[in-house]
């Protein structure tokens, strides 16, 4: 079925073909190789100061970017001018889906997000992405993505239904939390809306906040406050139609085999099982993987929520330690922050801070207005949120974020943070001390790049449980290591006691997660390194441009779409280069990977690592070393083809890539 959308009211066609550089007269060559399978055609633009409402087209973005986070680093490079602030309306939320999502293709229910991030310090170029039923119902309504700039003079919501996109009254809702919010939606509007929304903590500007979507999901990154300083409480969109595929039967076959290939546990349950069950996954849109990143749990008093990932820890470990509080205070802790739109890794943080000062004798009541003493009980946690969402007395403080309030309370106070104190994220999590490459994909990212440490901590996290619990997982040495040339391509790719190997690693990881980022493929599931259901236990690493040729009519092998991965992580250079990122300074990591040995790891508490064989080594007590660091990025820079003494891109790499229009960047 055709897309047969008629944009009412104003909107104009806004194409921006002369914004695309030295490479338009290329593109038009090809410009009837433009299929619209996958893809409505159209990126809605809205600009809140004018209330103008108008369109440009995917198809150019597409042909260069491929989707989700490579378009939407263009369209920011294009868009937000580099001396915007943050909350000035200069600054554009830019929302877009990948070519896979909303047709059928399996865990595709992502979508980026992108904007200037008044959470980094300085603010600058960041990324988030969410998952759920939003990014499928925005394509479903006929549109790719969506762009937010200006500043509304009232508080408004965005309404897009199957075509038309209206602004309307925010008034009674706006500093509501997000489930107030999601009810006055559907009750609005009804059952099949979706949303993005921040709750009083964007609205109040404060610079960790969060976006939140359908099933507490979320972006970090502080992109919450920059919908509060729009004043625009949310994007509402319900969506009724569906993209056009090329190939729905080899489409079907591929869905088929994805779901088999990525059979496999997802009991994973973190609480107490008898306080607290799993009673299933919290599904995304046309989703039938396994799925082991959200689920659905009951507690004793029978409430039932949806808890994912990271979120669910924010206050975990307090409460777990003390003695009599119920698991159920862990649970609400997570709901809290979801409803004021508190990022929870800044949360974790915060509390540790508070609970490393106590202890220090640097904190005490009342500098802080709470009893810190109840640290782990409902009561206190609930006033921390409320304290910084409300900006109320330190609250006010904190509200900047904890790097921000570090500068403001000296260096007594920053002398107490946790290493995992960073601008966007977590910075500690997974560090290069434990798996050494993953010391360049921090290097080169200006927030957490979880998904592509997920690559390296998953497999290994794998490989532990194997070797605790022979079979759970797919995961023997052998399987790892094989699974590591094939993903990594380098024949020591696999050792992680070793620096060989591990800038080609980097290269790949990276350029398959932007890939994977760009497509809206899900960081849960993709990509398919290993399965049960393999001859060799191996992963399939073609099964992404399998898919996006069937629903895409084009024929790109994983090589050729790997290529897009490089593409926008030029780009995305090239962004970070023209807002200060000084890659003298800039391309490393934070330095207590240089002082402070890694002991203990998510999910592999002894850090172990596969040695030659069965034999199993530990990185516990490990630093990585300067030089080695050093080293690693040398290779780096040579296999993307950078500049060894500056660290930019050469001239030839742009042109080979495309981007002649950014050999300019300074
Ligand atoms: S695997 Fe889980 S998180 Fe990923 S798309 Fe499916 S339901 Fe969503």
């Amino acid at each position: 079925m055709l897309w047969q959308f008629c944009l009412f009211g104003t909107i104009q066609s806004d194409c921006t073909e002369d914004k695309l550089g030295g490479d338009v007269a290329e593109n038009k060559k090809t410009a009837l190789n433009y299929l619209s399978c996958g893809w409505c055609g159209k990126i809605l633009k809205v600009d809140l100061s004018s209330e103008a409402i108008t369109e440009i087209n995917t198809h150019p973005y597409a042909d260069r970017f491929l989707g989700g986070r490579g378009i939407a680093a263009r369209l920011y490079w294009e868009y937000v001018p580099t001396t915007a602030r943050a909350f000035d309306p200069e600054n554009h939320l830019i929302f877009m889906t990948g070519p896979l999502t909303a047709t059928g293709a399996q865990g595709a229910s992502r979508f980026e997000v992108a904007g200037k991030s008044p959470m980094l310090m300085p603010e600058g170029f960041c990324y988030g992405n969410m998952g759920g039923y939003w990014g499928s119902a925005l394509k479903r309504a006929g549109f790719d993505g969506l762009m937010v700039s200006g500043k509304a003079n009232r508080p408004v919501y965005l309404f897009i239904s199957d075509g038309k996109a209206r602004l309307k009254d925010a008034g009674s809702i706006h500093f509501e939390g997000v489930k107030r919010v999601r009810e006055y939606l559907i009750q609005k509007h009804g059952k099949k809306t979706h949303y993005i929304t921040t709750g009083p903590a964007g609205m109040n500007l404060c610079r960790t906040a969060n976006l939140m979507t359908d099933n507490e999901g979320s972006a970090t990154g502080g992109f919450g406050a920059v919908l509060g300083a729009k004043n625009l409480k949310a994007i509402a969109v319900i969506g009724t139609q569906s993209p056009l595929v090329s190939d729905p039967a080899a489409l079907k076959e591929l869905n088929q085999l994805t779901i088999k290939l990525n059979k496999r546990d997802t009991s994973f349950n973190p609480y107490p099982p008898d306080q607290i069950s799993r009673t299933g996954k919290a599904s995304c849109f046309q989703c039938g993987l396994d799925c082991i990143l959200r689920s659905t749990f009951r507690t004793q008093s029978n409430k039932e929520v949806v808890r994912k990932c990271q979120a669910m820890f924010v206050y975990f470990p307090w409460v777990m330690g003390r003695p009599g509080e119920p698991a159920e205070t862990a649970l609400d802790a997570t709901g809290l922050c979801n409803d004021l739109s508190l990022c929870t890794m800044e949360m974790a943080n915060i509390v540790q801070w508070i609970s490393a000062g106590y202890k220090a004798g640097f904190l005490n009541d009342s500098q802080t207005g709470l009893e810190i003493d109840k640290l782990g009980t409902w009561e206190f946690f609930e006033k921390l949120c409320n304290m910084i969402a409300y900006r109320e007395g330190l609250g006010e403080i904190l509200a900047e974020g904890l790097l921000r309030a570090g500068e403001t309370l000296g260096m007594d106070a920053k002398r107490l943070f946790a290493n995992e104190v960073a601008g966007v994220g977590d910075g500690a999590t997974y560090s290069a001390r434990e798996y050494p490459m993953n010391g360049l994909l921090y290097a080169f990212e200006p927030r957490q790049p979880i998904a592509m440490l997920h690559e390296v901590s998953r497999i290994i996290g794998m490989w532990v449980m194997n070797l605790q619990y022979p079979g759970s997982t797919p995961v023997s040495a052998d399987v790892y290591r094989a699974a590591a040339a094939k993903f990594w391509r380098h024949d020591k790719a696999w050792d992680l006691n070793t620096h060989e190997g591990k800038a080609m690693a980097a290269t790949c990881i990276i350029d398959r997660t932007y890939v994977k980022d760009s497509l809206g493929l899900c960081d849960s599931c993709w990509p398919l390194m290993v399965s049960h259901h393999t001859d060799d236990k191996v992963g399939d690493s073609t099964l992404e441009a399998r898919t996006f040729n069937a629903v895409t009519g084009k024929e790109l092998d994983e090589d050729a779409l790997l290529k897009f991965g490089e593409i926008i992580f030029n780009q995305q250079r090239a962004i970070l280069l023209r807002e200060g990122w000084n890659p003298k300074k800039d391309d490393t990591i934070a330095d207590f990977n240089f002082t402070d040995p890694v002991q203990s790891v998510f999910m592999n508490p002894d850090v172990l690592v596969p040695g030659e064989g069965d034999i199993v080594l530990s990185r516990k007590g490990q630093t990585m070393d300067r030089e080695v660091f050093k080293k690693m990025r040398d290779e780096f820079y040579q296999l993307r083809g950078w500049d060894s003494e500056t660290g930019y891109p050469a001239a030839e790499k742009f042109r080979e890539l495309g981007l002649s229009d950014l050999s300019d960047v300074k």
